[in-house]
């Protein structure tokens, strides 16, 4: 869902950027929204005039549509016909017809490079464009400089005009972990400039240096643990990133380069990147807008520096929209009554619905992916404000690792706080430093914390979490001679 921010801000060509820049939208006719299109892209009409079939198409064909009536336009290498999307398009017809009948790629990216128009120009692909013939080997021309794409010695050319010389990478191995080291050579990198994202065995690190990428891509030699940790140093702009291997076999080599591996490149040319993430929380905050909480997946390293936006993508009817949204501090958001997460693993946003919108609806509709705490949350803010024969509130939280503990720090201030709430964090897979308790839910680790305080005490145990722990924790409970009316599960 997620793509990443830059470092200027706005970012170059961001859309606060180019608003004041001369971006504009149109009022569009009625009948003409984005949802109307994408109406209109399913209703089966053939948009393209070419009844589905797909050509390929000579730049003199394309020079050829070039009127408001017949309009064809290639980005990136696809021709379309957007005669059809003309009155649909927010920037108006005007602005399309600036690339009427020739590469509107620059243009495009000027303006709105996020756009998925792959997804909402898809009916109204024409083809691709032909290869031109191949040019005789004495052929000598410089090479052309592609949409941006600056070559990487103009790079630092242009680094070293801004006194920055480009970076550099290496890495080294014990018998556990392997260390990827990166120097900047830049003395303002922080953890905000470091984005890091591991799938499957592909791996990938993006360091964000002034309008500039420096780029670390490969396919791993080996296979490595889910989460790893970034650590920087920043008086001489060095990075380390400590992968955790699965196995102890020494590696070779670090692994295959994929694109742009080792490569400095301008930021606007790194392509979006999108990472799947769970909604975590929603809550109301005033009649329309709602504060959303999203968890990056496991093996994302991203902090969104202060002030800077993303991208979210959601399918709306098979197409691919995309929205900015603009992520919100955690200076805000120490105001409201919900704990915070401080680490990078979480994003949240304040977001307005719109009922008659296209993208803010459907987000509303997203169910919560909630983990097994969520339901404790409401439990123990209940607990500790409205009952007031309360003795005690003790919550054991069972956790892979310590990254995944929800809201850690503000429990443990609740507990400082609050004489009346415990806090205890089990880990079923923690590293050698946990000085904590570790195991799966068991009669030994449930012992203490199912004391009653008295023999008269009433008591209530709420069991939250994957199926088959909650059956476990309720058959633990019931051989410890609990009764049916004290235990509480959420189940399906
Ligand atoms: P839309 O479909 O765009 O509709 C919005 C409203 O306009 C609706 O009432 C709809 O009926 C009306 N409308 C739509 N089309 C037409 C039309 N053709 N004619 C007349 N009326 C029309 N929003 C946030 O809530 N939080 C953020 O943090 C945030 N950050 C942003 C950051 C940036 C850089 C930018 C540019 C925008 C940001 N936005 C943010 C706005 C966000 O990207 C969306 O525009 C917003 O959520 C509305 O999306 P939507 O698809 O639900 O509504
Ligand atoms: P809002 O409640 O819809 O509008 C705020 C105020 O602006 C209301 O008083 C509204 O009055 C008025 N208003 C709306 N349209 C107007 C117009 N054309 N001329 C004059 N006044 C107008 O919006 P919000 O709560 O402030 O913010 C939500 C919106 O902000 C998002 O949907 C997004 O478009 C935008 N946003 C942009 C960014 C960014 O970085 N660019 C970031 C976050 C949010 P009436 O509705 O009564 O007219």
């Amino acid at each position: 869902m997620l793509n990443v921010p830059s470092q200027s801000f706005p970012a170059p060509s961001s859309q606060q950027r180019v608003a004041s820049g001369g971006r504009s939208k149109v009022p569009l006719k009625q009948g003409r929204s984005l949802m109307d299109w994408i109406r209109l892209t399913k209703s089966g009409k053939d948009l393209t005039g070419l009844k589905g079939r797909l050509i390929e198409v000579t730049e003199e064909e394309l020079k050829k549509h070039n009127t408001k009536d017949d309009c064809w336009i290639c980005i990136r290498g696809f021709v379309y016909n957007v005669t059809p999307y003309m009155e649909y398009h927010p920037g108006g017809e005007d602005e399309l017809m600036r690339a009427a009948g020739s590469d509107g790629t620059d243009l495009f990216d000027q303006v709105h490079r996020w756009v998925n128009y792959e997804s909402m120009l898809k009916e109204c692909l024409v083809g691709r464009m032909a290869v031109k013939p191949a040019l005789p080997k004495d052929y000598h021309e410089e090479k052309q400089v592609l949409n941006g794409m600056v070559p990487k010695s103009q790079v630092a050319d242009t680094l070293a005009k801004e006194g920055c010389s480009s970076p550099s990478y290496d890495w080294f191995q014990t018998d556990s972990s392997v260390t990827i080291v990166i120097y900047t050579k830049q003395k303002d990198i922080n953890l905000d400039s470091v984005i890091v994202d591991h799938q499957d065995d592909s791996f990938r690190a993006e360091i964000l240096i002034k309008d500039y990428s420096y780029i670390i891509h490969v396919e791993l030699s080996h296979e490595i643990e889910e989460d790893f940790s970034v650590r920087v140093v920043e008086n001489v702009g060095k990075i380390e990133i400590v992968l955790k291997k699965k196995e102890n076999a020494s590696w070779k080599r670090l692994g295959h380069p994929l694109e742009n591996h080792n490569s400095l490149i301008l930021r606007k040319d790194t392509g979006l990147y999108y990472r799947k993430c769970r909604l975590i929380s929603k809550e109301g905050v005033t009649h329309d807008t709602k504060l959303f909480c999203l968890m990056l997946p496991p093996s994302t390293h991203l902090q969104v520096p202060v002030g800077q936006h993303v991208y979210l993508k959601l399918t709306i009817t098979g197409t691919e929209i995309v929205k900015p949204y603009t992520p919100v501090s955690d200076s805000l958001l120490s105001e409201f009554k919900e704990p915070v997460l401080l680490n990078n693993k979480y994003i949240y946003f304040l977001i307005k619905i719109y009922p008659a919108g296209l993208f803010t609806p459907e987000l509303d509709q997203l169910q919560i992916a909630g983990t097994g705490f969520t339901p404790m949350v409401k439990i123990l803010n209940y607990a500790l404000t409205n009952i007031p024969s309360l003795r005690k509130v003790k919550l054991m939280f069972f956790n892979k690792t310590e990254d995944d503990i929800i809201w850690r720090s503000q429990l443990e201030k609740l507990a400082f706080k609050d004489k009346r709430f415990d806090v205890e964090f089990v880990l079923s897979a923690p590293t050698s430093e946990w000085n904590g308790k570790w195991g799966h839910i068991s009669p030994a680790l449930l012992s203490e914390f199912l004391k009653r305080s008295s023999d008269k005490s009433k008591v209530l145990i709420c069991i939250c979490g994957p199926t088959p722990f909650t059956e476990q924790g309720i058959r633990l409970l019931r051989d410890r001679n609990f009764s049916k009316e004290e235990i509480h599960s959420f189940t399906a």
